[in-house]
């Protein structure tokens, strides 16, 4: 039987998991790193480079270097996070041919569950050379708060790597699986989870193997990418202001500088001060300049102190979705590398009232989370039960451009709710229906899934026919709609195509692209 990897694929970092003789198991890469960076870069020779071998390159390559792209992924190319990002990142971004946003690099363009099957197939491949065989099936985890596209792309990305996706499960939740494997008795736990570029918070309640999640919030665009980017503006004004050179439309500096600032960061988790030192950061008429400053872990913390806030509101909104006080969590568990930050740990400990767990490593505990899941899944495992719940509310825009929510958010999942709709005209044969997803009462302010045309309705007086729509969320989080006439009782069959997924023809063909340029190491 071919085994079940888990991955986590992270904003930043991405690392597998596989079930070993019971345990679960971490698997180092070829450099011995048990995490890989998720990105992906094209050399000035043509070369696909993947992981490490694209992140070593990225100074001197920076506008063929895709980092984060899972900012972006299942997002409208007019979202102002891809707007954001365009501003923030080295490299192009461009509008797809369905309103998605596209990388292009060393001039190709890629659309982003391309690069994320990049990323798996790499992780695949780590795993193969692991466990000495073909892999073919894996569970994937995504942020809690992903929508419906961005969970759409995710799966369409596994498929591009050559993998069947088991399941899609929430990071949270698979952090809460591996934590509570083997655990007795009852629990009330909350993890935090802040990772390279998304955050997440959920409530579970935990006994005897039934793990069910009370509720989740997060924000899939506030992560340690933005406590960088604090940096960065300061290391830039601080330049400025000392050599007057304005440093803001060099890539190559701003690629160091954000190596830099990232380093401090992580450094001043360690220790009460850090020195930045970029020497040969610029030049003038003048000669070579060089930036050189000290920076200690008060300043970082008066940077970002705003982002940690941030993240505490919505913890508290989440105890209070679980129908909680902070009190009334009995353990609360750190997730993602950006949780390493003494700042966070001291937030957090203060909200919740009691010191976070340190039991678990924040970079595998979701990876380990997702192989335990995929070992469940495959051994129909009846000890283990996953109660997880849909983030965001779920229902179609009406007249006056409200939105009616069918399914609120923080449900069980799988779960199906029906609706019947009707004619608002006479002899009326069809009606539009537009499904969305979020927690605005005003349609256009939620994510639009789909829209759909209801046709063949037979000809009668306004609101006398009646076409039972049928609204589903699976146990990936993943919506899908059907619809039948009562009156003849035939079903129409909806498709809700999400932002920026892809088609089978699509999969196949950038399958086919990628096995051109495999290589392996000859014998
Ligand atoms: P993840 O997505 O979980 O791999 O988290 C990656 C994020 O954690 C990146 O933004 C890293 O800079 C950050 N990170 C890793 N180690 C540390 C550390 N020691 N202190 C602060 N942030 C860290």
């Amino acid at each position: 039987m071919s085994r079940v990897i888990g991955i986590d694929l992270g904003t930043t970092n991405s690392c597998v998991s596989v079930i070993e003789n019971g345990q679960p198991t971490v698997i180092p890469n070829a450099g011995g790193y048990r995490t890989t960076p998720s990105m992906f870069a094209i050399s000035p020779d043509g070369k696909r480079l993947v992981g490490h071998l694209a992140k070593r390159q990225a100074v001197t390559n920076s506008r063929n270097t895709v980092h984060a792209s899972k900012r972006l992924i299942g997002r409208r190319f007019d979202a102002p996070e891809v707007q954001k990002a365009i501003d923030l990142c080295p490299y192009e971004i461009l509008r797809g041919a369905n309103d998605d946003p596209r990388i292009k690099i060393a001039g190709k363009t890629f659309t982003c569950p391309e690069i994320a099957g990049i990323v798996l197939r790499e992780m695949k491949r780590v795993a193969e050379e692991y466990v000495g065989e073909p892999v073919s099936e894996a569970v994937i985890t995504v942020p809690a708060y992903f929508n419906d596209a961005q969970r759409q792309c995710t799966k369409d990305a596994g498929k591009i790597a050559g993998l069947e996706v088991l399941r899609i499960v929430n990071e949270p939740t698979a952090a809460a699986m591996s934590y509570g494997a083997g655990h007795r008795g009852e629990e009330k736990v909350a993890i935090y989870d802040l990772g390279g570029g998304t955050f997440d918070i959920s409530i579970l309640d935990m006994s005897d193997g039934v793990i069910e999640v009370l509720a989740t919030a997060g924000n899939t665009f506030l992560g340690g990418e933005d406590f960088d980017r604090m940096i960065v503006a300061h290391l830039l004004e601080r330049f400025h202001e000392n050599e007057g050179i304005d440093l803001r439309n060099d890539p190559m500096a701003l690629q160091r500088l954000k190596d830099a600032a990232e380093k401090a960061k992580c450094d001043l988790s360690e220790r009460e001060r850090t020195e930045i030192s970029l020497p040969f950061i610029a030049s003038d008429d003048s000669g070579p300049r060089h930036l050189q400053l000290e920076m200690d872990r008060a300043a970082l913390e008066a940077l970002v102190h705003g982002l940690v806030n941030q993240t505490i509101k919505t913890a508290e909104a989440c105890v209070t979705d679980a129908g909680l006080q902070p009190g009334d969590v009995e353990r609360v568990i750190l997730v993602g590398g950006q949780t390493r930050m003494p700042l966070i740990q001291k937030a957090v400990g203060q909200f919740f009232g009691k010191a976070p767990h340190k039991g678990v490593n924040p970079d595998e505990v979701v990876a380990v989370g997702a192989a335990l899941q995929g070992e469940a899944l495959v051994s129909d495992d009846k000890n283990l039960l996953l109660l997880d719940v849909t983030p965001l509310s779920l229902g179609i825009a009406t007249v006056g451009g409200h939105f009616a929510k069918l399914i609120e958010r923080n449900t069980t999942v799988p779960v199906r709710k029906t609706h019947t709709f009707t004619t608002t005209r006479d002899d009326q044969t069809a009606v539009k229906i537009r499904v969305l997803q979020g927690e605005s009462e005003a349609a256009a302010e939620n994510d639009l899934l789909g829209e759909f045309v209801l046709s063949g309705i037979r000809k009668a007086a306004q609101g006398e026919p009646e076409v039972e729509v049928c609204f589903d969320i699976d146990a990936n989080g993943i919506v899908s709609v059907s619809a039948t006439d009562l009156a003849t009782g035939k079903e129409q069959s909806i498709t809700v195509n999400a932002t920026g997924t892809l088609s089978q023809d699509e999969i196949e063909r950038i399958i086919e692209d990628h096995e051109l340029y495999e290589i392996q190491i000859k014998d």
